[in-house]
């Protein structure tokens, strides 16, 4: 038969996300099941943001405020600098999708790294875009070989810092190298989702570059404030390139409940801290357990560590499942012997490196 699907649609190869606890319970018919493959919060949501919601509720009857006109005056004020610098997004997810419609023409190119977030490549490919990719150098990325890369048909860079699923990061001096002398006709997006776990000094300030460059800055409340659920993201960058990403965005793309709990959690400053410290001392535990299985490991700013398990890390993953621990493989990612795994609370991070050390 004839397919009367677009013909690159045929091509791509889905997304796959990490499973779900209450289809492994269901599966497998286990009681006990924790998940530490999608780099979410182990703390929960910030409690701030659960009342705010729980407030918001006798509102729903109402469409959400289409310009988020008090969130974006929130962020404004925390980032110094104005809403109209600001676009809100369904999950920084979307703000990849909306991106990629306001910029890039359908005979130009999107450039990224090898192992790097999934979605730049399906979300380009889904809109019939080239995505081409430069290998990443001992897990980062290669940013010099990303700039030689780059040609007349390259619009827009994916850089996300720190990258998923490697945790590595790219210093400031790396990034200013990079921008000095980029083609004025050239975009970079910086993924900033895990921003909140960094702990070294050469980070870049990614939000100075706006004014002067290309640049687009992504942020989420998924990750560090526990809200992957209400899907919240947003984009900040100079107001003629906000404008036109608001153009193209749908008009009640953010959610009622999504608005009110990323006012709430801006505010819910103990939740983050808390969230940090633990991050921190999972992070630890876990380096200290896995050398002592003899275990290579890429360290890692993030809240998740990619694991070299010495053989199929789909295997491993498989194995793990049954006794109740869900991880993420790196299959789809293109690294066979690998799995990540997300730092959880003190209790989840012991299960981990327990079943891990039965299954190996
Ligand atoms: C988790 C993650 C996101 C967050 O996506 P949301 O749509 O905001 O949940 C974005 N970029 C990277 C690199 C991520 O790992």
């Amino acid at each position: 038969m004839i397919s009367l699907v677009r013909k690159h649609i045929l091509k791509i190869d889905p997304y796959e996300a990490g499973k779900p606890i209450e289809e492994v319970k269901r599966q497998l018919g286990l009681k006990e099941v924790i998940k530490l493959a999608s780099n979410e919060n182990p703390l929960g949501p910030s409690p701030k943001a659960v009342a705010a919601m729980k407030r918001s509720l006798s509102e729903l009857n109402r469409y959400p405020d289409s310009s988020g006109f008090y969130l974006k005056r929130k962020l404004a004020k925390f980032l110094s600098l104005t809403p109209a610098n600001i676009v809100l997004g369904n999950g920084s997810d979307e703000l990849i999708d909306i991106i990629i419609k306001t910029f890039v023409e359908e005979d130009e190119h999107i450039l990224t790294a090898d192992h790097t977030f999934l979605e730049y490549k399906i979300i380009g490919s889904v809109k019939g875009r080239t995505v081409n990719c430069v290998p990443l150098k001992y897990f980062k990325y290669d940013l010099v070989a990303l700039k030689k890369k780059i040609d007349r048909k390259t619009k827009l860079i994916f850089i996300a810092n720190p990258n998923n699923p490697t945790g590595t990061y790219v210093t400031k001096y790396e990034l200013e190298d990079f921008l000095k002398g980029l083609p004025h006709g050239v975009i970079v997006v910086l993924d900033e989702a895990y921003d909140a776990f960094i702990d070294v000094d050469d980070f870049p300030n990614s939000l100075s570059l706006i004014r002067n460059q290309n640049v687009i800055v992504l942020k989420t409340f998924s990750k560090a404030y526990g809200l992957a659920g209400v899907r919240l993201g947003y984009a900040v960058t100079r107001p003629e390139f906000a404008a036109y990403m608001e153009i193209s965005r749908q008009p009640f793309n953010v959610n009622l409940l999504a608005q009110a709990a990323g006012m709430a959690a801006l505010e819910d400053r103990a939740f983050l801290q808390k969230t940090r410290r633990t991050i921190l001392e999972g992070k630890n535990y876990l380096y200290d357990n896995l050398k002592k299985l003899g275990l290579a490991y890429v360290p890692s700013v993030a809240n998740f560590i990619l694991i070299d398990v010495g053989k199929d890390g789909f295997e491993v993953f498989r194995e793990m499942l049954k006794f109740g621990v869900i991880v993420r493989h790196m299959r789809q990612y293109g690294l066979k012997n690998y799995i990540r795994v997300t730092v959880g609370t003190k209790r989840e991070n012991e299960r981990f490196v327990k079943v891990l050390k039965k299954v190996l």
